[in-house]
């Protein structure tokens, strides 16, 4: 039996036809750059998400990078997120310019620890802060009601990188909706992929959007006409084509991930530390699974993956060691908290038309492994 980490091919093969007519209409319409499947999709979205803007754009990091520029981050100017998640959150603030302040997480979530914000901005000059970034790691919420409350008293914006968590929600709201801007992206990995790269941006704010959107075609208004210098950053006709016979599936598929979530939580207790959820599962979208084993993780990596079972390590190496940003100063044991989830944090195979007898298999291979 082989299980991935994740089926995108099932999914495709349930939605086969539909997928594949919705993806010949541009073929033969031809409207293949910025086609009314664009606008189409972002209404969608813009509803789903409770959001007033919603900007479709060519990636989840073009996402994160065109949000920034929106603010106006820029060289000298700080961003501040945790160490620990995919790089493209410290990587776009990099790329502007601007330096990446990084903080340690909170080892249940993964997530930023808001007791770590608190303490830089209470011990910091936040002159020079543009943005706070938090991202909603493995498709839970970080604690946005403190991160929230801290911004508001900092006056900092808050952008959050939703990558992960399209459709999870807080007590605070909706991931990507309580800030002043949030980030998805569609990488078909993604709980809302498409068939290649794609990203959102949503926002409340008439003038960040307005701005955004003019951001995604080289900062032209109109066409040739640059007041800011923007890029290409445009999300394509076919992945918003391919998204809109996705996306009335969402839903059904966030239920299916915590099901199978809560399989594993059932049978993996006393075997593994398994995914706390700090707001309950049904908030929770489960874009991976993570658990921590204590003990010869690459062992255990190795005994799955010789009964056919695909893991991974999110992520190996916190961004505060590695080698692009040697330059900010950090060393090893700056972030124990992110350090300890980089060396003990495994993600199983987690998605919507996962098997029972699939899930039994890594479950009975896994209590081998470590028990
Ligand atoms: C996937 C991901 C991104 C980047 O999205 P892309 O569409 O791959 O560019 C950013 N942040 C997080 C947390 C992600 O998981």
């Amino acid at each position: 039996m082989k299980i991935p980490m994740n089926d995108v091919g099932a999914q495709h093969a349930a939605l086969g036809a539909e997928l594949e007519r919705a993806v010949l209409e541009v073929v033969r319409g031809g409207h293949y750059i910025m086609g009314p499947q664009v606008a189409e999709l972002e209404g969608a979205l813009a509803s789903y998400l409770g959001v007033k803007h919603a900007i479709g754009v060519s990636s989840g990091t073009d996402a994160l990078l065109v949000a920034l520029m929106g603010l106006g981050v820029g060289p000298g100017d700080q961003v501040l997120t945790s160490t620990y998640s995919f790089f493209a959150s410290a990587g776009a603030a990099a790329r502007l310019g601007a330096t990446p302040v990084l903080l340690d997480i909170d080892p249940d979530s993964f997530n930023l620890d808001p007791t770590a914000l608190e303490a830089w901005l209470a011990g910091n000059d936040v002159s020079r802060v543009k943005a706070i970034l938090p991202v909603h790691l493995f498709g839970q919420c970080a604690d946005m009601a403190r991160i929230l409350e801290l911004a508001a008293r900092y006056r900092i914006p808050v952008v959050e990188d939703a990558a992960q968590a399209i459709g999870a929600t807080c007590p605070a709201g909706r991931a990507g909706a309580m800030g002043v801007a949030g980030c998805y992206s569609f990488f078909p990995s993604k709980n809302l992929g498409g068939i290649g790269d794609g990203g959102l941006v949503v926002t409340g704010d008439d003038a960040l959007a307005d701005r955004i959107r003019r951001l995604r075609v080289h900062g032209a208004e109109p066409k040739y006409h640059h007041a800011l210098i923007g890029g290409n950053f445009r999300l394509d006709t076919i992945q918003a084509a391919a998204l809109l016979v996705k996306l009335p599936h969402l839903e059904a598929w966030h239920r299916a991930r915590r099901e199978r979530a809560a399989v594993y939580d059932e049978a993996l207790a006393g075997v593994a530390t398994t995914p706390r959820c700090t707001w309950g599962r049904e908030h929770h979208v489960y874009n991976q699974y993570v658990i921590r084993v204590a003990r010869d993780r690459e062992r255990v990596r190795s005994a799955l993956a010789a009964g056919g079972v695909a893991s991974a390590v999110f992520y190996p190496v916190p961004f505060h060691l590695q080698e692009c940003f040697r330059s900010l100063g950090y060393s090893r044991g700056d972030f124990p908290q992110a350090e300890a989830a980089a060396d003990t944090s495994l993600a199983l195979p987690i998605y919507p038309g996962m098997t029972a007898e699939q899930q039994a298999h890594v479950i009975s291979l896994l209590r081998a492994a470590c028990g």
